[in-house]
């Protein structure tokens, strides 16, 4: 059996996986990726990607059906989900194509395959053994399926990108970014959406003011969303799912039924326990602040550590940790306070820093927030309505700003800006010191009382 000798492997070509294995390449690093699916990873083939084309495409429809407010004489037909899944699926195989692309230029080696480990340095795909100085784990994860009777009768977001027309009824159990954000572009293409939630919120990993109003919103849209639904089975017949509930509860005629309730990590064909890495209690993989594992030479970055589950998060993590291995920076890592990040519904979410609930809990009493909610100027014209909420959360005399969260039209493109603010330590002062640009919905931001 031969073996190739490298001075960094990647396993996975995902966000993070890439972005390290190329960044230590420009450092002269003889490194290799490994990869057993397509190129890109999550992010690019069922993930950030397709789903924002998904998002925009539901944006026009939206704006379709404002149109005539604004004087515009259209008539609005059915949209094709078949061209609009031809035109997107080859969108990503063009992507596919730019990321083999950048790897042969950076001279990194790609690999095939799916990876296990030999031991804390030696790597075996398709039978052929790889050893590297430096492993760095980015396999990334994989939606989860419950386990009930029944269950496989549902899809997830991987499914979601597959569907090859547009259902008509659709059952989303979830109550997290996915599950809002696949419920909203069915419902403006088209499908009646019916979303399953355990609890009496929506988004718990986020300020509460986001979830209550994105749940009004959704609801004033016609998304029915039903709560306190635990899921015990579901059924099938002549294609249609019934969600039975563990209290008894049945909800039936569903063409397409979504699981959207967590992610897991890929890890199992990893063989781990060959190489000596430590989980967390789940499968999970435990890094330091540096992204080494408990293994010298061995690290883990992106959605298989299980913290901040986002691509530029594994990107960024993925960079630094080639920074410091082979330019000398010792002391780079990838700082996870302040990281924003936005839930693309209708309307859309951007959000930065603590909840109000975690300042409070974090700082007590000396936490002032300020709040504004508003419908945009743009509904001036509309019949179809739609509001704006903000919350700035604020912390001891000076009111340092902790958290930025606002939900409304804009907010996508909003918060990467006042993420900068934030992060450099901005008070409430500054933000009031800024002269507003009007007229836009993130002045408020700035004119908060
Ligand atoms: C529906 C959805 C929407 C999302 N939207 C956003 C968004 O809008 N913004 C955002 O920032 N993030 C979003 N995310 C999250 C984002 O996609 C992930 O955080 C990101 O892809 C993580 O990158 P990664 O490198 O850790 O893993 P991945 O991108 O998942 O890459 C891991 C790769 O490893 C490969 N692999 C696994 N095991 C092996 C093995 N043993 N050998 C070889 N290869 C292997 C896999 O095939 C995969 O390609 C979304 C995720 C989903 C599911």
């Amino acid at each position: 059996m031969s073996t190739q000798a490298f001075d960094l492997i990647s396993i996975g070509g995902g966000s993070g996986g890439l972005a390290c294995a190329q960044r230590a390449a420009e450092y002269g690093a003889k490194t290799a990726v490994i990869e057993s699916d397509r190129l890109g990873g999550t992010c690019v083939n069922v993930g950030c990607v397709p789903k924002k084309v998904m998002w925009n495409a539901a944006s026009v429809a939206m704006a379709l059906a404002d149109a005539s407010d604004y004087g515009f004489d259209v008539k609005v037909g059915d949209s094709d989900w078949a061209v609009l899944k031809h035109k997107r699926d080859a969108y990503i195989v063009r992507l596919n194509n730019i990321y083999a692309r950048n790897l042969s230029a950076k001279g990194v080696t790609q690999v095939h395959g799916m990876a296990r480990f030999v031991d804390a340095h030696t790597v075996e795909v398709n039978g052929q053994r790889m050893t590297a100085s430096h492993i760095v784990i980015a396999t990334g994860g994989k939606p989860t399926i419950p386990d009930l009777p029944g269950a496989k009768f549902g899809i997830t977001s991987d499914g979601f990108f597959s569907l090859a027309q547009r259902p008509q009824r659709v059952a989303i159990i979830g109550s997290g970014y996915i599950a809002t954000e696949l419920a909203g572009a069915f419902h403006e293409l088209g499908s009646q959406v019916e979303l399953f939630i355990r609890k009496d919120h929506l988004l718990t990993h986020f300020d509460a003011m986001l979830g209550k109003s994105l749940m009004r919103e959704m609801r004033a849209q016609g998304l029915v969303i039903h709560e306190h639904v635990v899921p015990a089975a579901v059924t099938e017949s002549a294609g249609l799912k019934t969600l039975v509930a563990a209290d008894g509860r049945e909800f039936a005629g569903f063409d397409c039924l979504l699981w959207a309730v967590g992610r897991s990590a890929n890890v199992a064909p990893l063989e781990l326990a060959s190489a000596g890495v430590a989980l967390d209690g789940g499968d999970f993989i435990i890094t330091d602040e540096f992204q080494n594992t408990n293994v010298p030479g061995v690290y883990a970055v992106g959605d298989v550590t299980g913290r901040a589950a986002l691509t530029p998060v594994a990107i960024a993590a993925g960079r630094r940790l080639s920074d410091r291995l082979f330019n000398g920076k010792s002391e780079r890592r990838l700082d996870y306070n302040n990281i924003a990040t936005v839930v693309f519904t209708h309307p859309p979410i951007g959000t930065v820093g603590m909840s109000e609930s975690e300042a409070r809990a974090a700082y007590g009493d000396v936490v002032k927030v300020y709040v504004a909610d508003f419908t945009p100027m743009y509904h001036a014209l509309t019949t179809r309505k739609s509001h704006t909420d903000m919350k700035l959360v604020c912390v001891g005399p000076d009111e340092k700003i902790v958290g930025c969260h606002v939900i409304g039209a804009g907010a996508d493109e909003m918060m990467q800006g006042f993420a900068v603010a934030i992060r450099m330590g901005a008070t409430k002062r500054d933000f009031d010191d800024t002269v507003a640009i009007h007229p836009t919905s993130s002045e408020e931001l700035v004119t908060m009382r």
